[in-house]
């Protein structure tokens, strides 16, 4: 019986990951996620899905990000009624980041049909609301290390992949063969997290290879926010970071708490002015196992925090001078609560803008990355004055030491590596690495096309 992959997404390119993996006549889909960015990549969401959604057995989710799970609701509106097998955490995560983004997509639907600009005769969301309630009772929870049976030949487990809370690698198991999925594999130190695990045999691998031409630099990223921190606090100004709403701010949360109680910075008031950074919290601490900072400093971090409740809240703080560390999201200031910080506070010297973590092409944080000296959001132009720093020790994906190293991990009885989810440089430049050092057979793959397991 003959096993192939087939990428329909992540294939040149970081995001929309979904791989189709068949056997024995069986369809299984390893990640559903949305395309992001870019454009002509976005226009890809609205296309059908290539396959027809019904024939599709089973999903297996890696982990909650947006481009691996954003597509899910789609997907079952097409008419998918099988299992989404993912772990608890993932589960919940799950939940927050489709609501949102299905009420987002409604938003966007419905503002285009408000002020006209839409070519269609009346925009619709990719996915609504209702959707994602049709979606969230198809996920099935497992822990790590639990067997499931797909069928009498197909069973899977998933094992820490170290990416973010509750993210998973996922061994497959098919005849007598194995192939393992990293979906997004994490770095070797992690903040809040264990680091990937090393699983001994699979005759394939998929990896991810979104860093696979970089190192991570050493600045410790600690280090980089006590700077910021005290920076503001020398002009006694606001210091506004941008926030990913899952795992970056909880990161962050956590370094401040550890230079609070070290006393290396100052007693400032920190708010999390983000109702789904808030949520994604909360589902840390429900689920003290599956991090590294266990019940109690989950409990004693969040103390350290204020949670913005309300707009009325979040007037207040914003409207006020005071020195004070805001979170607020969206990450790369795309949208989200961090727009009406910058507009308060941007054109005010006094200000430090913390930009941390990855700032896409075409998005605002790119252009504070770059120096801009004006920027434009809710119909106006505002000057920057505030003094823009970014930090580089965040990453939730593992550089190309850190996959060498995962992969390194095997015995050599490996046949090939798939790499996906990167874009073509940073592909290409693991395949070269991969044949060098560990001297296997790699493949680059490319979307919509098939490949056989031999
Ligand atoms: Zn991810």
């Amino acid at each position: 019986m003959e096993a192939t992959l087939t990428f329909y997404g992540a294939a040149g390119t970081v995001t929309g990951s979904k791989t189709l993996f068949e056997y024995a006549g069986k369809k299984v889909l390893i990640d559903c996620g949305l395309f992001q960015g870019l454009k002509n990549l976005r226009l890809q969401n609205w296309a059908d899905f290539p396959i027809k959604a019904s024939a599709i057995d089973a999903v297996i989710l890696t982990h909650a990000h947006l481009d691996h799970c954003g597509y899910l609701p789609k997907l079952v509106r097409e008419g998918f009624s099988g299992p989404i097998h993912c772990t608890p955490p993932t589960a919940d995560l799950t939940k927050i980041i489709l609501e949102d983004s299905a009420k987002i997509q409604e938003e966007e639907a419905d503002r285009a049909n408000r002020y006209g600009y839409t070519s269609h005769a009346e925009a619709k969301p990719l996915y609504t609301v209702d959707n994602v309630k049709q979606t969230l009772p198809l996920l099935v929870r497992h822990e790590f290390s639990e067997w499931v049976l797909l069928d009498n030949e197909i069973k899977f487990q998933m094992h820490n992949a170290g990416h973010i809370l509750g993210s998973a690698l996922v061994e497959l198991k098919f005849g007598e063969q194995t192939i393992v999925f990293t979906g997004d594999l994490g770095t070797y130190h992690p903040l809040l997290l264990n680091p990937p695990k090393h699983l001994k045999r699979a005759d394939y691998i998929e990896t991810e290879s979104t860093y696979g031409d970089r190192l991570h630099p050493e600045r410790e990223a600690i280090e980089e926010l006590k700077e910021a921190v005290l920076k503001a606090d020398s002009k006694n100004g606001v210091l506004i970071i941008p926030t990913f709403a899952v795992e970056r701010a909880q990161e962050i949360i956590y370094l401040l708490t550890l230079l609070k109680y070290q006393d290396l910075i100052p007693e400032i008031p920190v708010f999390l002015d983000s109702p789904m950074g808030a949520n994604a919290t909360e589902v840390f601490l429900n689920h003290p196992g599956w991090h590294t900072l266990g019940e109690k400093r989950c409990k004693e971090m969040c103390h350290n925090i204020i949670i913005v409740k309300d707009i009325q809240q979040s007037k207040s703080i914003l409207n006020s001078n005071s020195p004070k560390i805001v979170l607020a999201g969206s990450g790369m200031v795309s949208g989200g609560r961090v727009l009406h910080y910058l507009a308060n506070h941007i054109s005010n010297p006094e200000t430090t803008v913390l930009l941390a973590g990855f700032q896409a092409e075409g998005t605002r944080g790119r252009q504070l990355q770059e120096g801009v000296h004006e920027i434009k959001f809710f119909g106006q132009w505002h000057s920057v004055k505030a003094e823009i720093i970014q930090t580089a020790g965040l990453s939730a994906h593992a550089d190309q030491n850190d996959i060498m190293k995962w992969l390194g991990q095997f015995d050599k009885t490996t046949k090939k590596v798939f790499i996906n989810h990167g874009e073509p440089m940073a592909s290409h430049s693991l395949k070269l690495k991969i044949k060098d050092v560990l001297n296997l057979e790699s493949q680059v793959v490319e979307s919509g096309t098939t490949y056989s397991l031999e």
